[in-house]
């Protein structure tokens, strides 16, 4: 089977453009060339005053509608995917439906010379796909060429394929990069796969609160990446600055772009950082390793990074019992806390329910959890002294 990357405007497509409202389809275009709907597809179902407007939406900012695929069927093409997209603004330039722009009610014919040419210069990138049906088929359930599906970044480079995409994969798609192996030691992905272009798309977009889709969109045309690069640059920089050991495995595919915005202004002591990783890496409880690094970076304000062991409720009932004999015994509260106080609480006896189990030296200076380590406080106490 062949497949090509063809480029039509929207005004080709149009051309010709036949809707059948009867039938509710989307029948010709292309001057004819093109069977919008051939009868073995849905009916037009963009006709809800959501996705068709979308469709134009999109048309007159000038993102992209995404991949079409038409199928080379003798001398006729027929649409394999993109009928709703094609049947959406071909309605559209035919006056079928209108849309809201600033606010007011405009038809296609309504809408600014320049609005109407911005709809109509609109370049689709389609697929035209030669093979028999069952290639087709197959073909088309996976997105596969030359067997191997794409993935989402993979897509992403040939919906927005221009200058940007391709300086951009020179940077990052390129295994022989010298700094490939450096990058590789903070991001999970293989680069000839786009691994690496899809982590340093998503961390600069992030940071400006985009999409990747719209970062692409916005730069589809620029031919130096350099705000890319340097983003990437600084993020990687700002972890091996921090973090100066050798990089843990699990240091690999962390949220670095993440971190690196909500922790960058902070000023780290490296050796210090390094011992305590090490520290809580050797930790029996701390169950989840790949947590250390943010949970440093936090002031250790992020337990649940760690997923820390919970106190089993045996061993919860046994201190409840021990410090509760001993609170009756004294005519004082069975929380330590309370105990200390000067208020109603002072002699208390709180329920095991209306308890909670609390690390007697905390697991971030080394506790353990087990009951020798184990106070029961009341809920009130156990709550402030967890959020010191
Ligand atoms: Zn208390």
């Amino acid at each position: 089977m062949k497949t090509d990357l063809k480029h039509y405007t929207v005004s080709q497509v149009v051309e010709g453009f036949v809707y059948n409202e009867l039938e509710g389809k989307g029948l010709f275009g292309l001057a004819g060339a093109l069977v919008i709907q051939p009868e073995y597809q849905r009916n037009y179902i963009y006709n809800d005053g959501k996705k068709d407007v979308a469709v134009i939406d999109s048309l007159l900012k000038g993102y992209p509608l995404g991949l079409i695929y038409f199928n080379v069927e003798d001398d006729v093409l027929e649409v394999l995917d993109g009928q709703q997209r094609i049947t959406s603004f071909g309605r559209f330039v035919t006056g079928k439906f209108a849309i809201q722009v600033d606010g007011k009610e405009q038809t296609f014919s309504s809408l600014s010379k320049d609005q109407q040419a911005k709809i109509l210069e609109t370049e689709l990138d389609i697929y035209e796909c030669d093979g028999s049906e069952v290639e087709i088929k197959q073909w088309f359930e996976t997105i596969n060429i030359v067997g191997v599906p794409l993935n989402d970044q993979e897509l992403l480079n040939a919906i927005y394929s221009g200058p940007f995409v391709t300086a951009a994969k020179v940077e990052f798609s390129n295994s022989n990069n010298a700094y490939m192996q450096k990058w590789q030691s903070y991001i999970k992905g293989d680069p000839k796969r786009q691994g690496i272009l899809a982590v340093a798309l998503g961390w600069v977009a992030s940071s400006q609160g985009k999409t990747v889709d719209a970062y692409l969109a916005a730069h589809r045309n620029d031919t130096a990446v350099v705000e890319l690069k340097t983003y990437f640059t600084s993020v990687i920089d700002w972890v091996a600055g921090v973090f100066t050991r050798p990089p843990d495995k699990e240091m690999r595919g962390l949220e670095w772009g993440r971190l690196y915005e909500e922790y960058h202004g902070q000023s780290y002591n490296a050796a210090t950082i390094d011992a305590r990783i090490d520290e809580l890496r050797a930790a029996p409880a701390v169950h989840v390793a790949k947590g250390v690094y943010e949970f440093v970076l936090s002031g250790e304000t992020k337990p649940q990074l760690l997923d820390i062991r919970l106190f089993e409720d045996k061993d919860k009932r046994v201190a409840y019992d021990r410090q509760t004999k001993k609170a009756r015994a004294a005519g004082e509260s069975n929380c330590p806390l309370c105990a200390l106080g000067t208020d109603n609480n002072k002699a208390k006896i709180y329920t095991l329910k209306e308890m909670d189990a609390d690390h007697v030296t905390a697991w971030s200076k080394g506790g353990e959890t087990k009951l020798s380590n184990l106070t029961m406080l009341c809920q009130t106490h156990n709550r402030a002294k967890g959020n010191r």
